[in-house]
């Protein structure tokens, strides 16, 4: 019997669940699993967000699937059961945006940045959808793109419920579709992919700037913030800024550096292999990819 239990419960530990947690007062969040997507953990590697507004919930970000986005919205309206009004995607990634179809069913109104629109318009968001489907299998295979039904080029608010919340573009940076949702009376931000802490953020994007991305940081540096919550971290302190900017500007400086030097690609990489953040999740998956990302973008800069 004792060995069942202790059975159970450690399968349960490996098989990917999703949990409603309290974060903040109206502030609820599902922590997504570090890792890339695969059918072992359903996709759900990154973060969503409900905050109540006494007469609904606002949702920051949507899940990575159509089943994910499902099971996040039965577990809000367990929490309490009022409609969702707005899905807000803090940029194009799968993990934020291709549960969208889900909340638009249930009468949300989904804001985005402009050039997400731009982006599902243009083709090439079907083109990537067809790409996932393909090396990924079944794990896609229900998500049905869902374009913005407002969108942002550089501010609004929106007032609702009892909350008011600021959004704001910050791109180019992660991806050219960057967008922050600020709460002023809280001081809360949610930032998407746009802050990391001890965990290596993607520069990889075909659309990521890593030298806007060091602007937006000095920028969301200089707001009155007291909490951050990311698309893939527990809630943070404005140290993870930080910690981001640094991570983002040792890679400039050394690709830079080793560039001047006369290094080839093969030997600068070669190079950032045994360095201090190697430590941190998600080093193996993304650090090559920014290496190469920074490398090039370098190429236009100087
Ligand atoms: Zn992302």
């Amino acid at each position: 019997m004792r060995f069942l239990v202790i059975l159970v419960v450690f399968i349960l530990s490996f098989s990917y669940g999703m949990q409603l947690e309290k974060v903040d007062k109206d502030i609820y969040m599902v922590r997504g699993y570090d890792g890339l997507p695969s059918e072992k953990n359903r996709g759900f590697i990154s973060n969503a967000y409900g905050i109540f507004v006494k007469d609904g919930w606002v949702v920051i970000d949507s899940l990575s699937t159509p089943e994910l986005a499902r099971e996040f919205i039965s577990l809000l309206k367990k929490e309490k059961n009022v409609p969702i009004k707005y899905l807000i995607v803090t940029h194009y990634h799968l993990d934020h945006w291709y549960g969208a179809s889900e909340f638009k069913k249930e009468g949300a109104y989904v804001i985005a940045h402009k050039n997400l629109k731009k982006f599902y318009e243009s083709g090439q968001a079907m083109e990537a959808l067809e790409n996932f489907k393909r090396r990924f299998k079944n794990l896609f295979k229900n998500v049905k793109l869902t374009p913005p039904d407002f969108t942002v080029r550089d501010e609004i608010t929106i007032s609702t419920g009892d909350k008011s919340f600021k959004v704001i573009s910050m791109t180019p940076a992660h991806t050219n579709t960057d967008i922050v949702v600020y709460m002023p009376d809280r001081k809360f931000i949610f930032v998407g992919d746009l802050v990391f802490y001890k965990r290596i953020p993607f520069v990889g994007d075909s659309n990521a700037s890593s030298k806007g991305w060091l602007k937006v940081l000095k920028d969301l540096e200089k707001m009155d913030i007291d909490k951050i919550f990311a698309g893939h971290n527990y809630p943070l302190d404005k140290k993870a800024i930080d910690f981001t900017y640094q991570y983002i500007s040792f890679l400039r400086t050394q690709i830079a550096k080793m560039k001047d030097e006369g290094l080839f690609y093969d030997e600068i990489k070669k190079k950032l292999q045994d360095i201090e953040y190697k430590k941190f999740p998600m080093f193996k998956e993304f650090h090559n990819q920014n290496i190469y990302k920074i490398y090039n973008e370098l190429d236009f800069e100087f």
